[in-house]
């Protein structure tokens, strides 16, 4: 549906009946629904298919209304939520005593949002919103509504924003502790974050090196086909049946054959269109996608984790 106004209301109405719809933010599409009633929530997990032990990100119009949510808001929090919001950082941070008890973490996620049907919806529903990934658990996130309708056909209603400008998930970061710690690596870079609060401690698995090795991330953001990530696609794809091989690339070099998916070898953009190429793949039925190894540095780190998820058996 259009995100006009019509489209807001309608949205709206739906999450304060404690149903769900799907919008776009300006990472990923998410499925939203109203953060603090349990039957919404409910429905998210079951929509999803998701592992209930997965937290969730509380979507707020406002940094005032992220500390409200919070039992303490450190100089941390503070200074970054200045900086980057609206945008794709979430920050941990303790959660505030009057939040309905959940049994799950002492914590909370918050994110102000940046994309502005986000915001608009924010405004009218006047909720919190947990709003993660609107696509089936494991497989890739929706940066189209498209993508929305054709992983959770169930949604009630999905607001069209156009393409995600990032493409990629927030960046999340644990500000509990000093100095904060890095729990998902994403569409903010560690470089813009390191500039605000000096030191940012990284969780071992996340390790220059030790993110290529296979086992250590579980499966997500994967692919029907088998994702392999490889550092010469071409060589490894001669000989193959063209028909059932795919090539993810930032190479023009290797750009040739049947199913080649050339990114580009800037970040941002290469992050922006990963998941809508890997879509494609999927629609072209390779049976396997052979993924070049990304370039290495923080700036592709979000890249190398969600590639090493998605290739994860
Ligand atoms: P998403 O799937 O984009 O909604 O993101 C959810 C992710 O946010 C989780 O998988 C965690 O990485 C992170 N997260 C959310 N809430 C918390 C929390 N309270 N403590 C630690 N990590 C959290
Ligand atoms: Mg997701």
């Amino acid at each position: 549906m259009a995100a006009d106004a019509a489209g807001l209301r309608r949205a709206a109405e739906l999450l304060r009946q404690e149903s769900v719809c799907a919008f776009p933010t300006e990472t990923v599409y998410g499925l939203g629904a109203h953060a603090f009633s349990a039957k919404a929530i409910a429905e998210v997990y079951r929509l999803k298919h998701r592992p209930s032990w997965n937290p969730l990100i509380v979507h707020v119009a406002s940094a005032a209304d992220a500390e409200a949510l919070a039992h303490e808001w450190p100089e941390a929090a503070r200074l970054l939520a200045e900086r980057f919001w609206p945008g794709p950082l979430s920050l941990v941070v303790e959660r505030a005593h009057h939040l309905p008890a959940s049994g799950g973490p002492a914590t909370v996620a918050v994110r102000v949002p940046a994309h502005p049907v986000a915001l608009a919806l924010l405004r009218e529903c006047g909720l919190p919103l947990a709003a993660p990934s609107a696509n089936r658990s494991e497989s890739i996130s929706p940066t189209t509504a498209e993508h929305v309708i054709r992983s959770l056909p169930d949604v009630p209603l999905v607001l069209d924003g156009g393409p995600c400008r990032f493409g990629i998930e927030s960046t999340v970061v644990d500000v509990t502790v000093s100095p904060p710690r890095l729990l998902r690596p994403g569409a903010l870079s560690l470089r813009a974050i390191r500039d605000v609060v000096g030191a940012l401690r990284l969780p071992g698995a996340l390790d220059k090196g030790d993110a290529r090795s296979p086992g250590l991330a579980h499966r997500h953001y994967a692919p029907r086909a088998r994702l392999r990530l490889v550092d010469d696609p071409a060589t490894l794809a001669e000989g193959a049946d063209p028909g059932t091989v795919g090539i993810l690339t930032h190479l023009p070099a290797v750009a040739e054959g049947a199913h080649v998916e050339l990114l580009s070898a800037d970040p941002l953009e290469y992050g922006a269109d990963l998941y809508a190429a890997l879509h494609r793949l999927d629609d072209a039925g390779v049976a396997t996608i052979l993924a070049q190894l990304p370039p290495e540095g923080d700036d592709w780190l979000a890249i190398h984790d969600r590639l090493t998820r998605a290739s994860a058996s």
